[in-house]
């Protein structure tokens, strides 16, 4: 053969994960054993950064403080926002003479996104707006440990944190955003309402669904999916003790979370981009808004989403879009095409054939 041939050359994605976990009932427990050896100094405390619905409760007495460590309680009704960022690190750096040692973000997917960015903008000159995109960050963040209270979402093993900023709504996708320490503890994950349960839930099996059926598809994330959908199955339409359901909902939001970072997801996840970014929908509920009309692209995934909608007796809301005037819908559906990557994913390089405004219209004014 002459030597003058060339090959072409597939070039893999190299992707970080978590390098270190706990699992199993109140693993929280082992929190102060993980985190002491991570201490800088005593100068350089640890920030908990908790979801507030935790204020008062049981959890927040566990948190393992010394030193000058603190905990800083948000709210997570609203979702996470750049300017958000921005303000906690500028609070951090104005309280400690030190870098802290660490960000532990406990709650769900809106406190891991926040922690996740708050400890990368803390070693990041500027505000978190500028690294909304592709591997923009240019230096290691600040150690930081991820404590789900709600399953679903796999912020806590993904690259990314999603955030809304001034002119978007996109995550910061880095080598450095992935949690140094994950903590999963599915006793955490008791006393949420059913619904918000289901919603988070939702997200995974979604993941699931767009990550399995799209043209992205690989065995690393169909290996991933598959699990994950199974424990789906499982969780929402199988006949489990609360105990099992906790564990297997918690794996089943790692897994899944481990099948996009290698693929992507699709087309109910850009239409509740555009819900999210006009009207505020919240990702879990979103997703399960869009997804219910999506029988066109997932018919066997929406059969089953619409078993367990029954069997748990969620009533989804209406009438979502039924004020919005033409100027709103064009906003969504600008907001959603623009999720170039999911529509490829969901349908291939030629996803425009198929998607059109009027298209997006129509779906969007069923919900
Ligand atoms: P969330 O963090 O928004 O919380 C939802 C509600 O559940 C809140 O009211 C919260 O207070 C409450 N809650 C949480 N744990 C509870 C508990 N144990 N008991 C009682 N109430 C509890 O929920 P989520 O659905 O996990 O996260 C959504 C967010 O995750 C969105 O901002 C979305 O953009 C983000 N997200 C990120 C990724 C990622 O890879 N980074 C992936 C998907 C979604
Ligand atoms: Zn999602």
């Amino acid at each position: 053969m002459g030597t003058d041939q060339h090959v072409a050359v597939t070039t893999y994605r190299n992707f970080p994960m978590v390098p270190r976990v706990v699992f199993g009932a109140d693993s929280f427990s082992q929190l102060g054993d993980i985190l002491t050896p991570k201490r800088k100094s005593v100068d350089a405390p640890f920030i908990f950064l908790v979801d507030d619905v935790f204020e008062g409760s049981s959890l927040a007495e566990r948190i393992p403080l010394a030193y000058n460590d603190e905990v800083i309680f948000i709210s997570a009704n609203k979702e996470p926002k750049t300017a958000q960022v921005d303000a906690l690190v500028a609070k951090i750096t104005a309280a400690f003479s030190e870098l802290p040692s660490g960000i532990i973000g406990i709650g769900g997917g809106t406190l891991l996104d926040l922690a996740k960015a708050v400890a990368i903008i803390l070693t990041n000159k500027g505000g978190a707006a500028q690294y909304q995109g592709w591997d923009l960050v240019n230096n290691p963040a600040v150690y930081h440990v991820g404590i789900p209270t709600i399953s679903g979402t796999g912020a806590e093993v993904s690259r990314t944190t999603v955030l809304l900023g001034p002119e978007k709504k996109l995550g910061i996708n880095s080598d450095y955003t992935p949690f140094d320490q994950v903590v999963l503890d599915p006793n955490l994950t008791k006393g949420m309402s059913k619904e918000q349960w289901f919603y988070t839930g939702m997200d995974c099996y979604i993941h699931c669904i767009e990550s399995l059926t799209g043209t992205f598809l690989n065995t690393f994330s169909q290996s991933y999916g598959e699990k994950a959908l199974e424990l789906c199955k499982e969780v929402y339409l199988g006949d489990l003790s609360p105990e099992d359901a906790r564990n297997k909902l918690m794996m089943a939001s790692w897994h899944g979370g481990m099948s996009i970072a290698y693929s992507q997801v699709g087309v109910a996840h850009a239409m509740s981009y555009g819900l999210s970014y006009l009207l505020g929908v919240r990702h879990g509920i979103g997703n399960c808004l869009v997804f219910q009309y999506l029988e066109e692209f997932y018919p066997e995934g929406v059969k089953i989403f619409n078993e367990m909608l029954k069997k748990h007796e969620i009533k989804l809301p209406k009438g979502i879009c039924s004020y919005l005037n033409d100027s709103d819908f064009d906003t969504m559906i600008k907001v959603s095409m623009g999720m170039e990557p999911l529509w490829e994913n969901a349908l291939g390089k030629h996803w425009r054939d198929r998607i059109t405004p009027k298209k997006l219209r129509s779906i969007f004014e069923k919900i």
